[in-house]
């Protein structure tokens, strides 16, 4: 005979089995923690497409939501399925399975088409021809980010390999700046390495004063970086092109407390700058600033030094004009510069209007001091002069302590940092939100293009490492920003979106 013991042991069980049985703390249970938590799965998470939007279950639920909500990409989820079923179908009927998917999907005329597939028919009708037991839609299975996933706007400025263009999302309606170099130019150049660099040292990085990798992409002739946009133009502009040259104190205080922290960040991680110049340095909408173009930047290995003659001439240290190893301390140099010119209006050692021979800059830089005007006030001569020391072991920032040195010179005496690293501080001037504060398109130069460049094995090889997709921190932030995931997230009677929603 069942003892009652039994008996409520298996009804328990079967309870148990019937589902239910959440305990009423399940929401405290399952509460996330802090994001400032996840740092570390941040680092470490694979960030791929498949991973995130594939593999990861409540990813590619969050990823489905996300496609039902936008017409263009609801036949992608069908699709998805379709393929699915592709899989299992046996061998004598995955030619016909397969044939059907692409009048399907693949086709123009079709009214589930999925447009930025359309250039994977003939590949798959090729590979389904040869081989209908083989992976026929590989290049369907992932949701690339190319050309078409933006929308174009203006150049915003021009640099060494190529351009930056003002872009859109079209998904979401997010715009970025989109950093483009020239495959030609790379590769004529030989900056392959210069511009992985680039591209992997800011998809580490996370700071308000650096500017974010969005996403990384290539197209036939460009690889793309997609960064934070930054709509008040750089420091450059409003030095030198905004009425008499040079900023008022409480602008130039503000600005050097906040590329200071932008740089302190930066070293934090071991990476040595090496571009400081008001040309690198933008704006945003509010007025804050982000440190900008990383091309140069070096990622240093514990404890030892680096060496190269890298930089732009006039703001380049005396140890790299010198060919010394050299550390942090070129960077401290490069705030001093940049402390002196929004103050001067003009470099520290370059006279308004004037082009000294390299040859004379570099003797400048090395052996003249610069001269103060009365524009500058005590305190900052002072932080200007300590910054802009030539031996890089006497230099403010250098020393043991690095860049706290800097934040205690009572130049910065006003500035609390504390309220400033967490974006409390009201910026001293607000950019104008009509108007654009870039060179006039028609005169930023035009790209030359560069003949008898052919690719081969080994620069695609490059080009898949550069072509990384989405970074997924950026990209959750884009959505929450943008209102998508609010839209999307809305959960209805039996777990269906919110009955507003068209599926
Ligand atoms: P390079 O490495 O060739 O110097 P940069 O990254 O400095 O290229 O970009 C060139 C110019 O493009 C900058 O001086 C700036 O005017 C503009 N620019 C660059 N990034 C952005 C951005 N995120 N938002 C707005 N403008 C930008
Ligand atoms: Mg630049
Ligand atoms: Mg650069």
């Amino acid at each position: 005979m069942e003892t009652i013991e039994s008996i409520a042991a298996n009804t328990a069980l079967v309870r148990a089995r019937e589902g239910g049985g959440r305990s009423w703390k399940w929401k405290e249970m399952l509460r996330f923690p802090h994001i400032s938590q996840c740092k570390d799965l941040a680092m470490n998470i694979e960030r791929d497409y498949y991973s995130l939007c594939v593999k990861q279950p409540i990813g590619k639920k969050l990823f489905q939501l996300f496609c039902r909500s936008r017409p263009d990409l609801q036949n992608y989820i069908s699709l998805q399925d379709a393929l699915d079923n592709f899989d299992i179908q046996s061998d004598d009927k995955r030619k016909e399975s397969g044939n059907r998917i692409i009048q399907r999907f693949l086709m123009k005329q079709s009214s589930e088409c999925v447009s930025i597939l359309l250039r994977h028919e003939r590949s798959c009708n090729q590979s389904l021809e040869l081989n209908p037991c083989g992976d026929v839609f590989h290049g369907c299975r992932e949701q690339p980010i190319m050309k078409q996933t933006f929308r174009q706007y203006r150049l915003l400025g021009k640099g060494g390999f190529g351009a930056v263009w003002a872009c859109q999302v079209r998904a979401t309606g997010k715009m970025y700046a989109c950093k483009k170099l020239e495959k030609t130019h790379v590769k004529k150049r030989k900056r392959e390495d210069m511009a992985l660099n680039e591209k992997e040292i800011l998809q580490e990085l996370d700071s308000r004063f650096v500017v974010n990798l969005a996403y990384a992409y290539e197209t036939k002739h460009n690889l793309c970086m997609v960064l934070t946009m930054m709509n008040g133009g750089d420091l450059g502009f409003h030095i030198h092109r905004m009425g008499s040259p040079g900023l008022t104190k409480d602008r130039v205080r503000f600005y050097a407390a906040e590329v200071c922290c932008g740089l302190i960040h930066l070293h934090q991680k071991s990476i040595l700058y090496r571009d400081l110049k008001p040309e690198n340095i933008l704006l945003d909408d509010n007025g804050h600033i982000r440190i900008s173009d990383l091309g140069l930047a070096v990622k240093m290995s514990e404890g030892s030094l680096v060496r190269g003659r890298v930089g732009t001439l006039g703001y380049m240290a005396p140890e790299v004009i010198g060919y010394e190893r050299y550390g942090m301390s070129v960077d401290w140099w490069g705030l001093g510069c940049l402390i002196y010119e929004m103050t001067a209006g003009r470099p520290p050692f370059r006279a308004k209007g004037e082009q000294p021979k390299s040859s004379e800059m570099e003797r400048r830089i090395q052996n003249e001091h610069e001269e103060y005007g009365n524009q500058f006030s005590k305190e900052t001569k002072d932080i200007c002069s300590s910054l802009l020391t030539k031996d890089p072991t006497k230099r403010l920032g250098s020393q043991k302590s690095g860049g706290k040195d800097v934040k205690f010179h009572p130049f910065f005496q006003e500035i609390n940092f504390r309220m400033l690293e967490a974006g409390r501080v009201d910026p001293p001037f607000k950019p104008d939100p009509s108007q654009v504060y870039c060179t006039d398109v028609q005169d930023i130069e035009e790209f030359s293009t560069v003949k008898g460049v052919h690719f081969d094995q080994t620069d695609s090889f490059f080009y898949s490492q550069f072509n990384t997709g989405s970074n997924s921190i950026i990209w959750q932030n884009e959505l929450i920003e943008t209102g998508c995931f609010e839209e999307l997230n809305v959960f209805g009677p039996k777990g269906s979106a919110s009955p507003d929603l068209d599926w």
